[in-house]
């Protein structure tokens, strides 16, 4: 049985032998770019604001307004909220040796059958990709059986954007569907043990170095 997330289902997008050295065998580790780290950073400084009110450090003292805003709606706030299903899409533990996929979401705040789900981004709002914010709505969808309406958006924290979706419970289904076809190939790709690479201009940043392709791109 495949395990997945949405993280762990782009890279297997970008580059399936990429994703087979480093999630699956663990021969390779990705390292963090900067960027990454600073993501990572606000992430844990809003966190902690909006869970238990620590104050912002000076230099994020400028995402204050649009938390404040998310702070005070009405409603159970779960922050860095943990949920995952098994394979016949019913709630389990997070650490469940039987899940199939999980997620976490940054914010997720549940007001009877309304809910709304926020992740931060630090990074650019040109291509937001709403797919992720999806599969966190179904999650809710089953994890709080009450819940028939969720607004799930992504909120730009630098530009103070919030780009969002809004889902009704009978779109559960539809929702499903936009990940199948990705699932049908990483479970084709684990069952026939085909790891195709996929080599781009970013080969050369790669860490799985016995890839014929990284070193190729690195003599450029
Ligand atoms: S070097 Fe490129 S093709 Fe090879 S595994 Fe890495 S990303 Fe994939």
């Amino acid at each position: 049985m495949i395990k997945w997330s949405f993280s762990g289902l782009k890279d297997f997008i970008n580059c399936p032998r990429q994703y087979h050295e480093v999630k699956v065998l663990r021969n390779f580790t990705k390292k963090p770019t900067e960027q990454m780290l600073y993501g990572t950073e606000v992430h844990k400084a809003l966190e902690d604001y909006v869970r238990d009110g620590t104050p912002l450090a000076k230099n994020y003292e400028r995402f204050k307004p649009m938390l404040d805003v998310l702070v005070e709606l009405p409603g159970t706030h779960y922050a860095e909220h943990k949920m995952a299903l098994t394979a016949d899409k019913t709630p389990c533990d997070f650490d469940a040796e039987d899940y199939w996929v999980r997620g976490i979401a940054d914010l997720l705040i549940v007001d009877e059958a309304d809910a709304l789900i926020i992740d931060y981004k630090t990074g650019s709002a040109r291509y937001p990709d709403l797919r992720q914010m999806k599969l966190m709505a179904l999650m809710t969808f089953i994890h709080f059986p009450e819940v028939q309406d969720i607004r799930a958006g992504l909120a730009f924290v630098m530009s103070g954007n919030l780009v969002s979706e809004d889902y009704k419970r009978d779109m559960i289904p539809s929702m499903w569907d936009v990940f199948a076809p990705t699932l049908e190939r990483l479970a084709a790709a684990y069952e026939s043990g085909a790891w195709s690479p996929n080599p781009t201009p970013l080969c050369g940043w790669c860490p799985v170095d016995t890839c014929e392709f990284r070193e190729k791109r690195r003599r450029f």
